[in-house]
């Protein structure tokens, strides 16, 4: 049997990759990734080739099945996503619950997330928190909105260049009025960190035409 590696990856800034990373991703038979041309990209400027397999979620769960079929054939397969850590917010738990079904090896190969690069960053007590990965677009939206503004503990989610003005503005009717962090484009070059409540940090962006992507933190009640 072979062993299927889960890999962080960079999420932004190339050289945020672990040494033990590169080497397994030289070392392994085949890489699933969520998009090739993105993991090429990360894969030649370490001057790695290999074969890649796409798994995203839209993948087809006879895509799973070859995985697990290729695993059970000795063949030892590494799973990346495009940026960070697979599994938050991205392509991996389906195919790892199969995996770990089948009784085959299941290795991690930490790296970085954008959720755990903004938490230590944010300056809030955030021994305890509540991560959303996105916020539902409708349904739901607005009780998790409620509850959010109402948490005792800080929250944390992640959010789209596209939605990023509606959410701080609806989060600024909702009644908040308390300290956020908004981490964009971490290790990117337009890497910024907004703090103040939502108002302040509106008033922020209304300057700037807004790129990127973001985390956004909420502090505790
Ligand atoms: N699995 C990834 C991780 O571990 O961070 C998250 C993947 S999720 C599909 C992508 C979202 O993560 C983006 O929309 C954004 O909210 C956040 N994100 C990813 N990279 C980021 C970065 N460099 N700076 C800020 N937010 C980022």
């Amino acid at each position: 049997m072979g062993t299927l590696f889960v890999i962080g990856t960079p999420i932004g800034n190339l050289e945020d990759i672990t040494l033990r990373a590169l080497r397994i991703l030289k070392e392994v038979d085949v890489i699933a990734c969520e998009d090739t041309r993105v993991t090429k990209k990360l894969l030649e400027h370490y001057q790695i080739q290999k074969t890649l397999i796409s798994y995203h979620q839209h993948s087809k769960v006879e895509k799973v099945d070859f995985l697990v079929y290729k695993l059970k054939e000795g063949k030892n397969i590494a799973v990346v996503s495009d940026a960070g850590t697979p599994g938050i917010s991205d392509p991996g738990g389906v195919l790892v619950k199969a995996v770990a079904e089948a009784d085959i090896k299941i290795e991690v190969i930490p790296g970085p997330s954008a959720l755990t690069a903004a938490l230590s960053i944010a300056g809030l007590p955030v021994d305890r928190f509540t991560f959303l990965g996105f916020l539902p677009h409708k349904k739901g939206r607005e009780t998790l909105i409620k509850e959010l503004v109402d948490s005792k503990h800080p929250t944390i989610f992640y959010e789209s260049v596209h939605r990023i003005e509606k959410t701080l503005l609806q989060l600024y009717e909702f009644g908040l009025n308390r300290e956020m962090v908004i981490c964009r484009e971490l290790t990117k070059i337009y890497e910024t960190v907004y703090r103040g409540t939502p108002k302040d940090i509106l008033a922020n962006l209304k300057d700037e035409e807004i790129k990127g992507e973001f985390v956004v933190i909420v502090s505790g009640k």
